[in-house]
């Protein structure tokens, strides 16, 4: 490929957008923002797009965006030898001052490495000099656990991007070269610089800890987050453009946070405290988007715990536009919530019940039963929405086969109540069910756990998919547990982890082969109880979490007890005789 075909798509990728920022460069810092996934996954991303508004907003920065080349473009990159370039300018990544990476997926992993390979950067920080931009790498992913992506980045940013854009601007203000800028960096919230910090193993191979090589270097390194979203901005769609997943539509945070305290949700715990965006600045936002998109999606995983979240929704419908919610709990469907997703046509609706009985829902601590689940569907098909999607786990803790026969009678009654609207109708829906195995993850209760065994967990897949087969108008989709064998790997990994990613990145993502060639012992990450470990990868960020905190979640699970969330506290003590 040569430059001017590079330069022709991207003028036409352009062209097709609204809102893209172009600045001249100047005395700028100049920062290349990657999504390190193609434009059709990385358009539709939320944070991506705020990161970007955030830095542009800033008069002395410009900020363009990088995608990874589809297929045939990235071969024909590669073969030809031309550097990737910027959309907004066209401009080499290499050139720029900053390369920052939105990373919300393990998966994308390797795509980091594939980019500045791309770039002509090399991939580990220690190869690199002061010729090269600097390396950051940021989004959901690095404040869970950043320790895999650690030797390639300079500069890991944890947490939210309101804080960290400027802290890294204030940084790059006071310092005069790279040395004196990871040290103004480290002094800042949510900045973790992994060159500082020496990882020690003990002779089981377990972290014990860390030597820092700059004494100033916080241990650990506090998330950076916003304390209230009182009078911020919410983050939303400020570019447009036809080729993304979710092209026609205006994506707003609603609310940052859920409080609902699912002990295997990282997400909710990572997010807290509960955060609701200014509702007069949501719907100003809104009604100048109107032009651009006839849909809202807002993305928000509570999003009624937002105090106005009524007017909101009769606004948003109102202006005309439809209503999708990226995801609703179980809690947020309520009569007029219903009735605002029906009028604005939905058709589908997803929630969560996560397993099928309520004894495993306590272990859990989803704080729904069944009943209320049937509650629920029956609001749900009576309001004339057709279809329901459902999330189910397998691999939780003290789950048994009765478990997994409750999923499928859960189902049945499901399906049951979907039946009981649709005859009279004529039209009849479809339930989907998507099952995962649970990874446990950085950050939750769950953290000290071992990975189900592989074949435990294909025992139980087999056993499910077979109480699930041949039900008129249900559909099962049941995720392989080697596929969750790898996202594990490089969820609970350390820096030791590094290699296995470089590996994959080079011969086309065969994890497997990766693992093989790199020697690395998956399993120790993966199956080992973690609960005798002086220290967790994770551990280098401070979430806010308290460890003790997840210690008492952890033994409540295995006594079957809830916690509950402060606002269904009072509506629950009826079903709950086991809290004190
Ligand atoms: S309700 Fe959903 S988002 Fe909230 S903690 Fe539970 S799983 Fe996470």
């Amino acid at each position: 490929m040569k430059s001017w075909e590079q330069r022709e798509r991207a003028l036409l990728t352009l062209s097709k957008e609204t809102g893209y920022v172009s600045k001249p460069h100047g005395n700028r810092l100049r920062v290349a923002l990657a999504f390190p996934n193609t434009y059709w996954v990385g358009m539709s991303n939320l944070g991506f797009q705020t990161v970007y508004r955030l830095f542009n907003a800033q008069d002395d920065v410009v900020c363009e965006r990088v995608f990874l080349p589809p297929k045939q473009e990235l071969a024909d990159l590669v073969k030809s030898r031309t550097p990737l370039v910027t959309l907004e300018s066209q401009s080499p990544v290499g050139d720029f001052d900053v390369f920052a990476f939105s990373v919300s997926f393990e998966w994308d992993y390797v795509n980091v490495l594939t980019m500045l390979r791309l770039a002509g950067i090399p991939i580990h920080a220690a190869e690199r000099t002061e010729r090269h931009p600097l390396i950051v790498i940021g989004g959901a992913v690095t404040f869970v656990n950043p320790e895999p992506l650690a030797l390639f980045a300079d500069v890991i940013a944890a947490g939210e991007g309101e804080v960290l854009v400027p802290g890294l601007e204030r940084a790059f203000a006071a310092a005069s070269d790279r040395p004196g800028l990871l040290r103004a960096l480290s002094q800042e919230r949510g900045f973790y610089i992994p060159s500082f910090y020496d990882p020690q193993y003990a002779a089981d191979g377990t972290l014990s800890g860390y030597t820092t090589s700059f004494p100033d270097a916080p241990l650990p390194v506090r998330k950076a987050a916003l304390k209230t979203t009182d009078a911020v901005d919410p983050p939303v769609t400020s570019i447009f453009t036809p080729d993304t997943e979710f092209g026609s539509r205006f994506l707003v945070e609603v609310v940052r946070g859920c409080a609902n305290l699912c002990r295997f949700c990282w997400a909710g715990y990572n997010y807290l405290p509960v955060r609701a965006f200014p509702a007069d600045r949501i719907l100003q936002l809104a009604e100048q988007a109107r032009p651009f998109a006839n849909r809202v999606g807002l993305v928000s995983i509570a999003l009624c715990d937002h105090p106005e979240i009524d007017r909101i929704l009769a606004r948003l419908h109102e202006m005309g536009y439809g209503i999708s919610p990226a995801s609703l709990r179980l809690d947020d469907l309520t009569e007029s919530i219903v009735s605002v997703l029906r009028a604005s046509g939905e058709k589908t609706i997803t929630i969560a019940p996560e397993t099928g009985s309520d004894r495993l829902r306590r272990v859990i601590n989803k704080t729904v039963t069944n009943d209320e689940i049937l509650d629920r569907a029956d609001l749900i098909f009576a309001s004339g929405i057709e279809n329901l999607k459902l999330y189910y786990m397998l691999g939780l803790p003290t789950e048994t086969d009765d478990d997994l026969v409750a999923i499928r009678d859960l189902t049945l009654e499901l399906r049951d109540r979907m039946m009981k609207y649709a005859k009279p109708r004529g039209a009849v829906g479809r339930i989907i069910g998507s099952v995962n195995p649970l990874i446990p993850k950085p950050g939750t209760a769950y953290q000290w756990l071992p990975m189900a065994a592989d074949a435990d967990v294909d025992r139980k897949i087999k056993r499910l998919r077979s109480l699930t087969a041949d039900i008129d108008n249900v559909y099962f989709n049941i995720k392989s547990e080697r596929h969750s064998y790898y996202q594990a790997l490089l969820s609970l990994g350390d820096r030791r982890v590094a290699p296995v990613i470089a590996a994959a990145e080079r011969n086309g993502q065969n994890w497997r082969a990766a693992v093989a060639e790199t020697g690395v012992d998956a399993d120790f990450f993966i199956f080992r109880d973690r609960s005798r470990d002086a220290v967790l990868p994770w551990d280098i960020i401070d979430g806010g979490m308290k460890a003790s905190f997840f210690h008492t979640e952890f033994e409540k699970s295995l006594r079957e007890e809830w916690t509950l969330p402060p606002k269904r506290a009072q509506e629950n003590a009826k079903l709950l005789p086991v809290i004190s």
